[in-house]
């Protein structure tokens, strides 16, 4: 089934202990797509300066990624650059330029406004709300990553975005901060209250935890030897999880358990290379081979 992904698409300039790229394909949006893709036919809604290159759209569109929402607008693409410490958990961003995306009023192709899986990656709240109000209907599952910018600046627009998302994306800080509790667990229950009823607390090298109204799952990172670059590992989590199940048509307990651990596949693949080259060449063979490894490396007998 169709899967809507709204977001940045940038270009991005990387520093690492394994090297350096100075403008590569980035942006949340296109990190998920990406790794969606593999699952499911993924619509893209977005924005690029003049200056984005036809073998970056071409990236996407080799996938099976629908750009009829890719917007062009005069200018420059959205910038990022951002340098990782030796250990690799520590970020620095350098440079955050807008740009295009600084006006950015997303726009769905009538063509998407059925779309029943829709995932909101981190921009403004209100944003996020009007990408919802232009569905037609109601979609079968809608999924949201946000950040402590948007926590602290925008905190009623985000409330209101809220309220109609299924799932709630984000990391342990933006979960104590959203919440204002510190247990992860009491501030599941808090975040309930205000729509979602799965959180999905992302935790780097450390996997993810699930906290559902019924049901607890967690899921490793999968242990790699070298990690070569994380920008978009939490963009590529959220790809393979809505990816999977948009393929799976349907949002069982089973289902997102599952989902979980093609996140978990997603994210371990895109952080082995720079960018996106890792996911460009990814096949759906290779996630299943990993899928087994994460079974293999997490079941025991009672
Ligand atoms: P992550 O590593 O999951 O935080 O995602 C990194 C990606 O997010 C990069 O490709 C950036 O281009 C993009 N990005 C960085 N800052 C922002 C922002 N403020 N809004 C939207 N996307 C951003």
């Amino acid at each position: 089934m169709s899967l809507l992904v709204v977001g940045s698409v940038a270009y991005d300039a990387i520093e690492t202990p394994f090297g350096k790229v100075d403008r590569t394909l980035g942006g949340a949006a296109s990190y998920f797509a990406l790794a969606a893709s593999r699952f499911t036919p993924v619509r893209l809604v977005g924005v690029v300066g003049d200056d984005f290159e036809k073998r970056d759209e071409d990236i996407l569109r080799h996938h099976r990624i629908d750009v009829a929402g890719l917007e062009r607008a005069a200018g420059k693409t959205f910038f990022w650059a951002g340098r990782y410490s030796q250990n690799m958990n520590e970020r620095t961003t350098l440079a955050t330029e807008l740009n295009v995306f600084a006006a950015f009023n997303p726009k769905l192709p009538p063509s998407f406004t059925d779309s029943p899986y829709v995932f909101l990656a981190n921009i403004d709240p209100t944003l996020q709300h009007s990408v919802l109000k232009q569905i037609r209907g109601k979609p079968k599952l809608v999924a949201l990553d946000t950040m402590n910018y948007w926590i602290e600046r925008t905190p009623a627009e985000l409330r209101e975005t809220l309220k109609h998302t299924q799932v709630l994306m984000i990391n342990d800080d933006e979960t104590r901060q959203l919440s204002g509790e510190h247990n992860l667990l009491r501030a599941a229950k808090r975040i309930f209250s205000m729509g979602p009823k799965t959180l999905v607390i992302k935790r780097g090298e450390h996997g993810a935890l699930m906290v559902h109204d019924r049901f607890l799952f967690s899921v490793p990172g999968f242990p790699l030897e070298e990690v070569h670059d994380p920008t978009g590992a939490g963009d590529s989590f959220a790809g393979g999880f809505m990816g999977y199940l948009a393929s799976a048509g349907r949002v069982t307990d089973e289902a997102l358990r599952r989902a979980m651990v093609f996140g978990s596949v997603l994210g371990s693949f895109a952080v082995e290379k720079f960018g996106v080259e890792r996911l460009k060449t990814l096949t759906l063979r290779e996630i299943r081979a990993r899928a087994m490894k994460f079974h293999r490396l997490t079941a025991f007998e009672l």
